[in-house]
């Protein structure tokens, strides 16, 4: 049961690690799209950058040129002037004047700067130049000398130094942004297939990890599934999956010739070997079971346990009574031989109820109730094997007829709870009472609760008999508070009632229906309760002791569990098995042993009861062994509570103490 923790652990981490996986995945493709995007765009900024510098180095050019072509046409004019030479300096001029607008328009500020100061030198050239045509045309050879090395000159000088600088200037800008450009697709080039190859590689890593990660998740679904449907003890299937099979075999059944046979096996002397040699080698018996069963079964059959030592054959396909009855048998004799644990031979017996479908009843439920009874009934009988059979009146006793009238005595309320008080020992309070139920038979009168608390916990009706225990406690327990009488009930609990997970909600549910503080209600379970599923005992007591109940051992001494073993549980009270209490003051080896109890039990800080204290020498030896509370007809018999009520009243009268326990209103 702890253990089944830890899968839920697995799976969690694995959950984690799947996520993690996915997540590697995307920051992985996330890297490699973002790497794609980076080298392709510093390879396109570069290349960019290359085309601009040279495009700009080659309007600086065009304009070099213009200027060049100006000049010539200019010279040409002077040497023979000619209308011809003057529109080709306009052309050129004009050229010039573009291709400085085109190094504005796409170079930087510092172009659009030198742009500005050539045309603006260029203008003033144009000008000059358009004068000097105008006076070569009048002949006036001075003013054509002035303009020539006065003006033109100087400002050809200085505008072809600023176009061929600039134009020098982006040729190596444009070499430059092209080295840098060849520079980024050589590492490209190279860097790329590397960093594809490495995130192809984790991808590849991450999807095998997401792979293996999936397979345990699904193996881990597998478990979970096989764990819900097998006892986790001996790998049996459970109650849920005989369950399944019951109703697959009969709907398989049904209409042909085929039956179904179900067996009900009890371990005889299971209990005796857990008590005397302790729970772990009752443990390996119950896992040696299986097995050993399993030899004489056809691979279809289906043993499952139900729980404790009881377990069940399912036989899908079985020839009638006769078939189910001689593999009863069989099973039997394969008990027979002993099993071996742990170097010690220990010899077990079963009880088997046998049912087959049509026969004893056509849905798994009724079989499976049937074949509880049958069982019973072979225990009780100590026949071995008993096949249900309710006409057959030689063999069925008093106690089938039980079963169907305790069923409507629930309905019909015939069952009545006796209060039998407990007194505290130092001051002689009632500090409380135990509830104790008795069955009103309308035939056969007051039934004891041996007579009838065995067969409901062998038939389910075990649960529904506690819930209406529990109900008419505190029914009682309300009518008293009303009345201004303060009295905690201690109600007995059976081992079914442990193993079952609503327990703690009911009794939650219970006490609000009377608006009762848990504090008034006390729970009592055997030892043998406790052990018979540690596990899930120790969870329902847990539960009931957050809710604040008080939960009593009952019976202690008799089971083979020791003190040490209670601690780890939330117990408040022991009470000590009245085998030992009526005996102490005549059998001494009893006596130390309540002694002892008693000691031990006040060093875990644990309130003890001594049950079935019959004589003031009993009672004057459990005082001077320091117990706390009594029980016992010395002090009171179980009575009625309407007799309860009075016997307190008439108690706080002899009561030796002022402030009973049991407080007045
Ligand atoms: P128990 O829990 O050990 O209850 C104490 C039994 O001892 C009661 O028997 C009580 O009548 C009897 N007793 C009380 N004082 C003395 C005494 O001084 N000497 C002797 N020899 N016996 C004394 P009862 O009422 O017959 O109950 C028998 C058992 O039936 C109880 O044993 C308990 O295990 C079970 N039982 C009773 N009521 C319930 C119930 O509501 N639910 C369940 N699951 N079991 C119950
Ligand atoms: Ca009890
Ligand atoms: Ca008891």
């Amino acid at each position: 049961m702890i253990c089944s923790a830890l899968p839920v652990l697995r799976v969690t981490s694995a959950r984690r690690l799947s996520r993690l996986a996915i997540v590697g995945f995307v920051a992985v493709l996330l890297a490699l799209s973002g790497f794609a995007f980076w080298s392709t765009q510093t390879t396109s900024a570069s290349a960019r950058r290359a085309v601009a510098a040279s495009e700009l180095s080659d309007h600086y050019q065009q304009a070099v040129s213009s200027m060049f072509q100006e000049q010539l046409w200019k010279q040409n004019d002077l040497l023979k002037p000619a209308a011809g030479s003057k529109v080709r300096y306009d052309a050129a001029a004009d050229a010039l004047v573009s291709a400085m607008l085109l190094v504005a328009h796409d170079g930087g500020a510092a172009d659009q700067a030198i742009t500005s100061r050539v045309l603006a030198l260029h203008d003033a050239q144009v000008r000059s130049v358009h004068q000097l045509f105008a006076a070569l045309d009048r002949h006036d050879t001075a003013t054509v000398n002035r303009i020539l090395t006065g003006r033109l000159e100087p400002g050809f000088v200085a505008v072809s130094k600023i176009l061929t600088d600039s134009a020098d200037a982006h040729r190596d800008q444009s070499r430059r942004a092209l080295v840098e450009l060849r520079k980024r697709i050589y590492f490209t080039a190279r860097v790329r297939p590397a960093v594809f190859a490495v995130g192809l590689a984790l991808m590849l890593v991450l999807a095998l990890v997401l792979q293996r990660v999936r397979r345990q998740l699904y193996r881990q679904r597998e478990e979970a599934v096989r764990d819900s449907l097998h006892d986790p003890l001996t790998g049996l299937a459970n109650r849920a999956l005989l369950a399944e099979r019951f109703d697959e075999a009969l709907r398989r059944s049904d209409g042909e010739d085929s039956r179904t046979g179900l067996l009900l096996l009890d371990l005889d002397r299971f209990k005796e070997i857990n008590d005397t040699l302790g729970h772990h080698y009752g443990d390996q018996l119950l896992t040696q079971i299986g097995p050993r069963v399993e030899s004489i079964l056809r691979p279809e059959d289906t043993i499952a346990r139900l729980g404790g030592d009881e377990f069940a054959v399912l036989l899908p396909e079985v020839a009638g009574l006769d078939g189910a009855m001689l593999v009863a048998e069989k099973i039997r004799y394969a008990l027979t031989a002993p099993f071996t644990v742990e170097r010690l031979d220990l010899a077990v017996e079963a009880s088997i109820g046998v049912v087959v479908s049509g026969e004893h009843g056509d849905d798994a439920s009724t079989l499976l109730q049937h074949a509880d009874i049958a069982m019973y009934v072979a225990k009780k009988q100590n026949i071995g094997i008993f096949p249900y059979d309710p006409d057959a009146d030689g063999h069925t006793p008093q106690r089938l007829t039980l079963l169907s009238d305790l069923r409507r005595a629930l309905e019909r309320h015939e069952l009545v709870l006796h209060y039998q008080p407990k007194m505290t020992l130092s001051t002689g309070d009632v500090c409380g009472v135990e509830a104790l139920v008795r069955w009103q038979h309308p035939q056969q009168g007051l039934l004891s609760p041996d007579q009838f608390i065995p067969l409901a916990e062998h038939t389910g009706l075990i649960g529904p008999l506690t819930d209406y225990v529990l109900d008419a406690a505190l029914t009682d327990i309300r009518i008293w508070a009303d009345r201004g009488l303060h009295v905690p009930v201690a109600v007995n609990l059976s081992t079914r009632n442990l193993l079952d997970p609503e327990l703690a909600r009911k009794v939650a549910e219970l006490l609000r229906k009377h608006a009762l503080p848990a504090k008034m209600l006390e729970l009592e379970v055997t030892e043998s309760a406790l052990m018979t599923e540690p596990v899930r005992a120790r969870e329902t007591l847990m539960r009931l002791h957050d809710l604040g109940i008080g939960v009593a051992i009952d019976d202690f001494g008799v089971g083979y569990s020791n003190l040490s073993q209670l601690r780890a549980l939330p117990v408040t009270e022991l009470k000590i098995d009245r085998s030992f209490v009526t005996t102490m003051d005549t059998d001494t080896g009893n006596a130390h042993i309540v002694k002892g109890v008693i000691d031990l039990s006040h060093n875990l800080g644990i309130t003890t009861i001594a049950e079935g204290v019959e004589t003031e020498a009993t009672m004057a030896a459990l005082r001077i062994a320091g117990c706390d509370i009594v029980q016992g007809y010395y002090v009171a018999p179980p009575m009625r509570a309407a007799e309860l009520t009075t016997w307190l009243g008439s108690y706080r009268g002899r009561s030796r103490s002022s402030a009973s326990t049991i407080v007045y209103a």
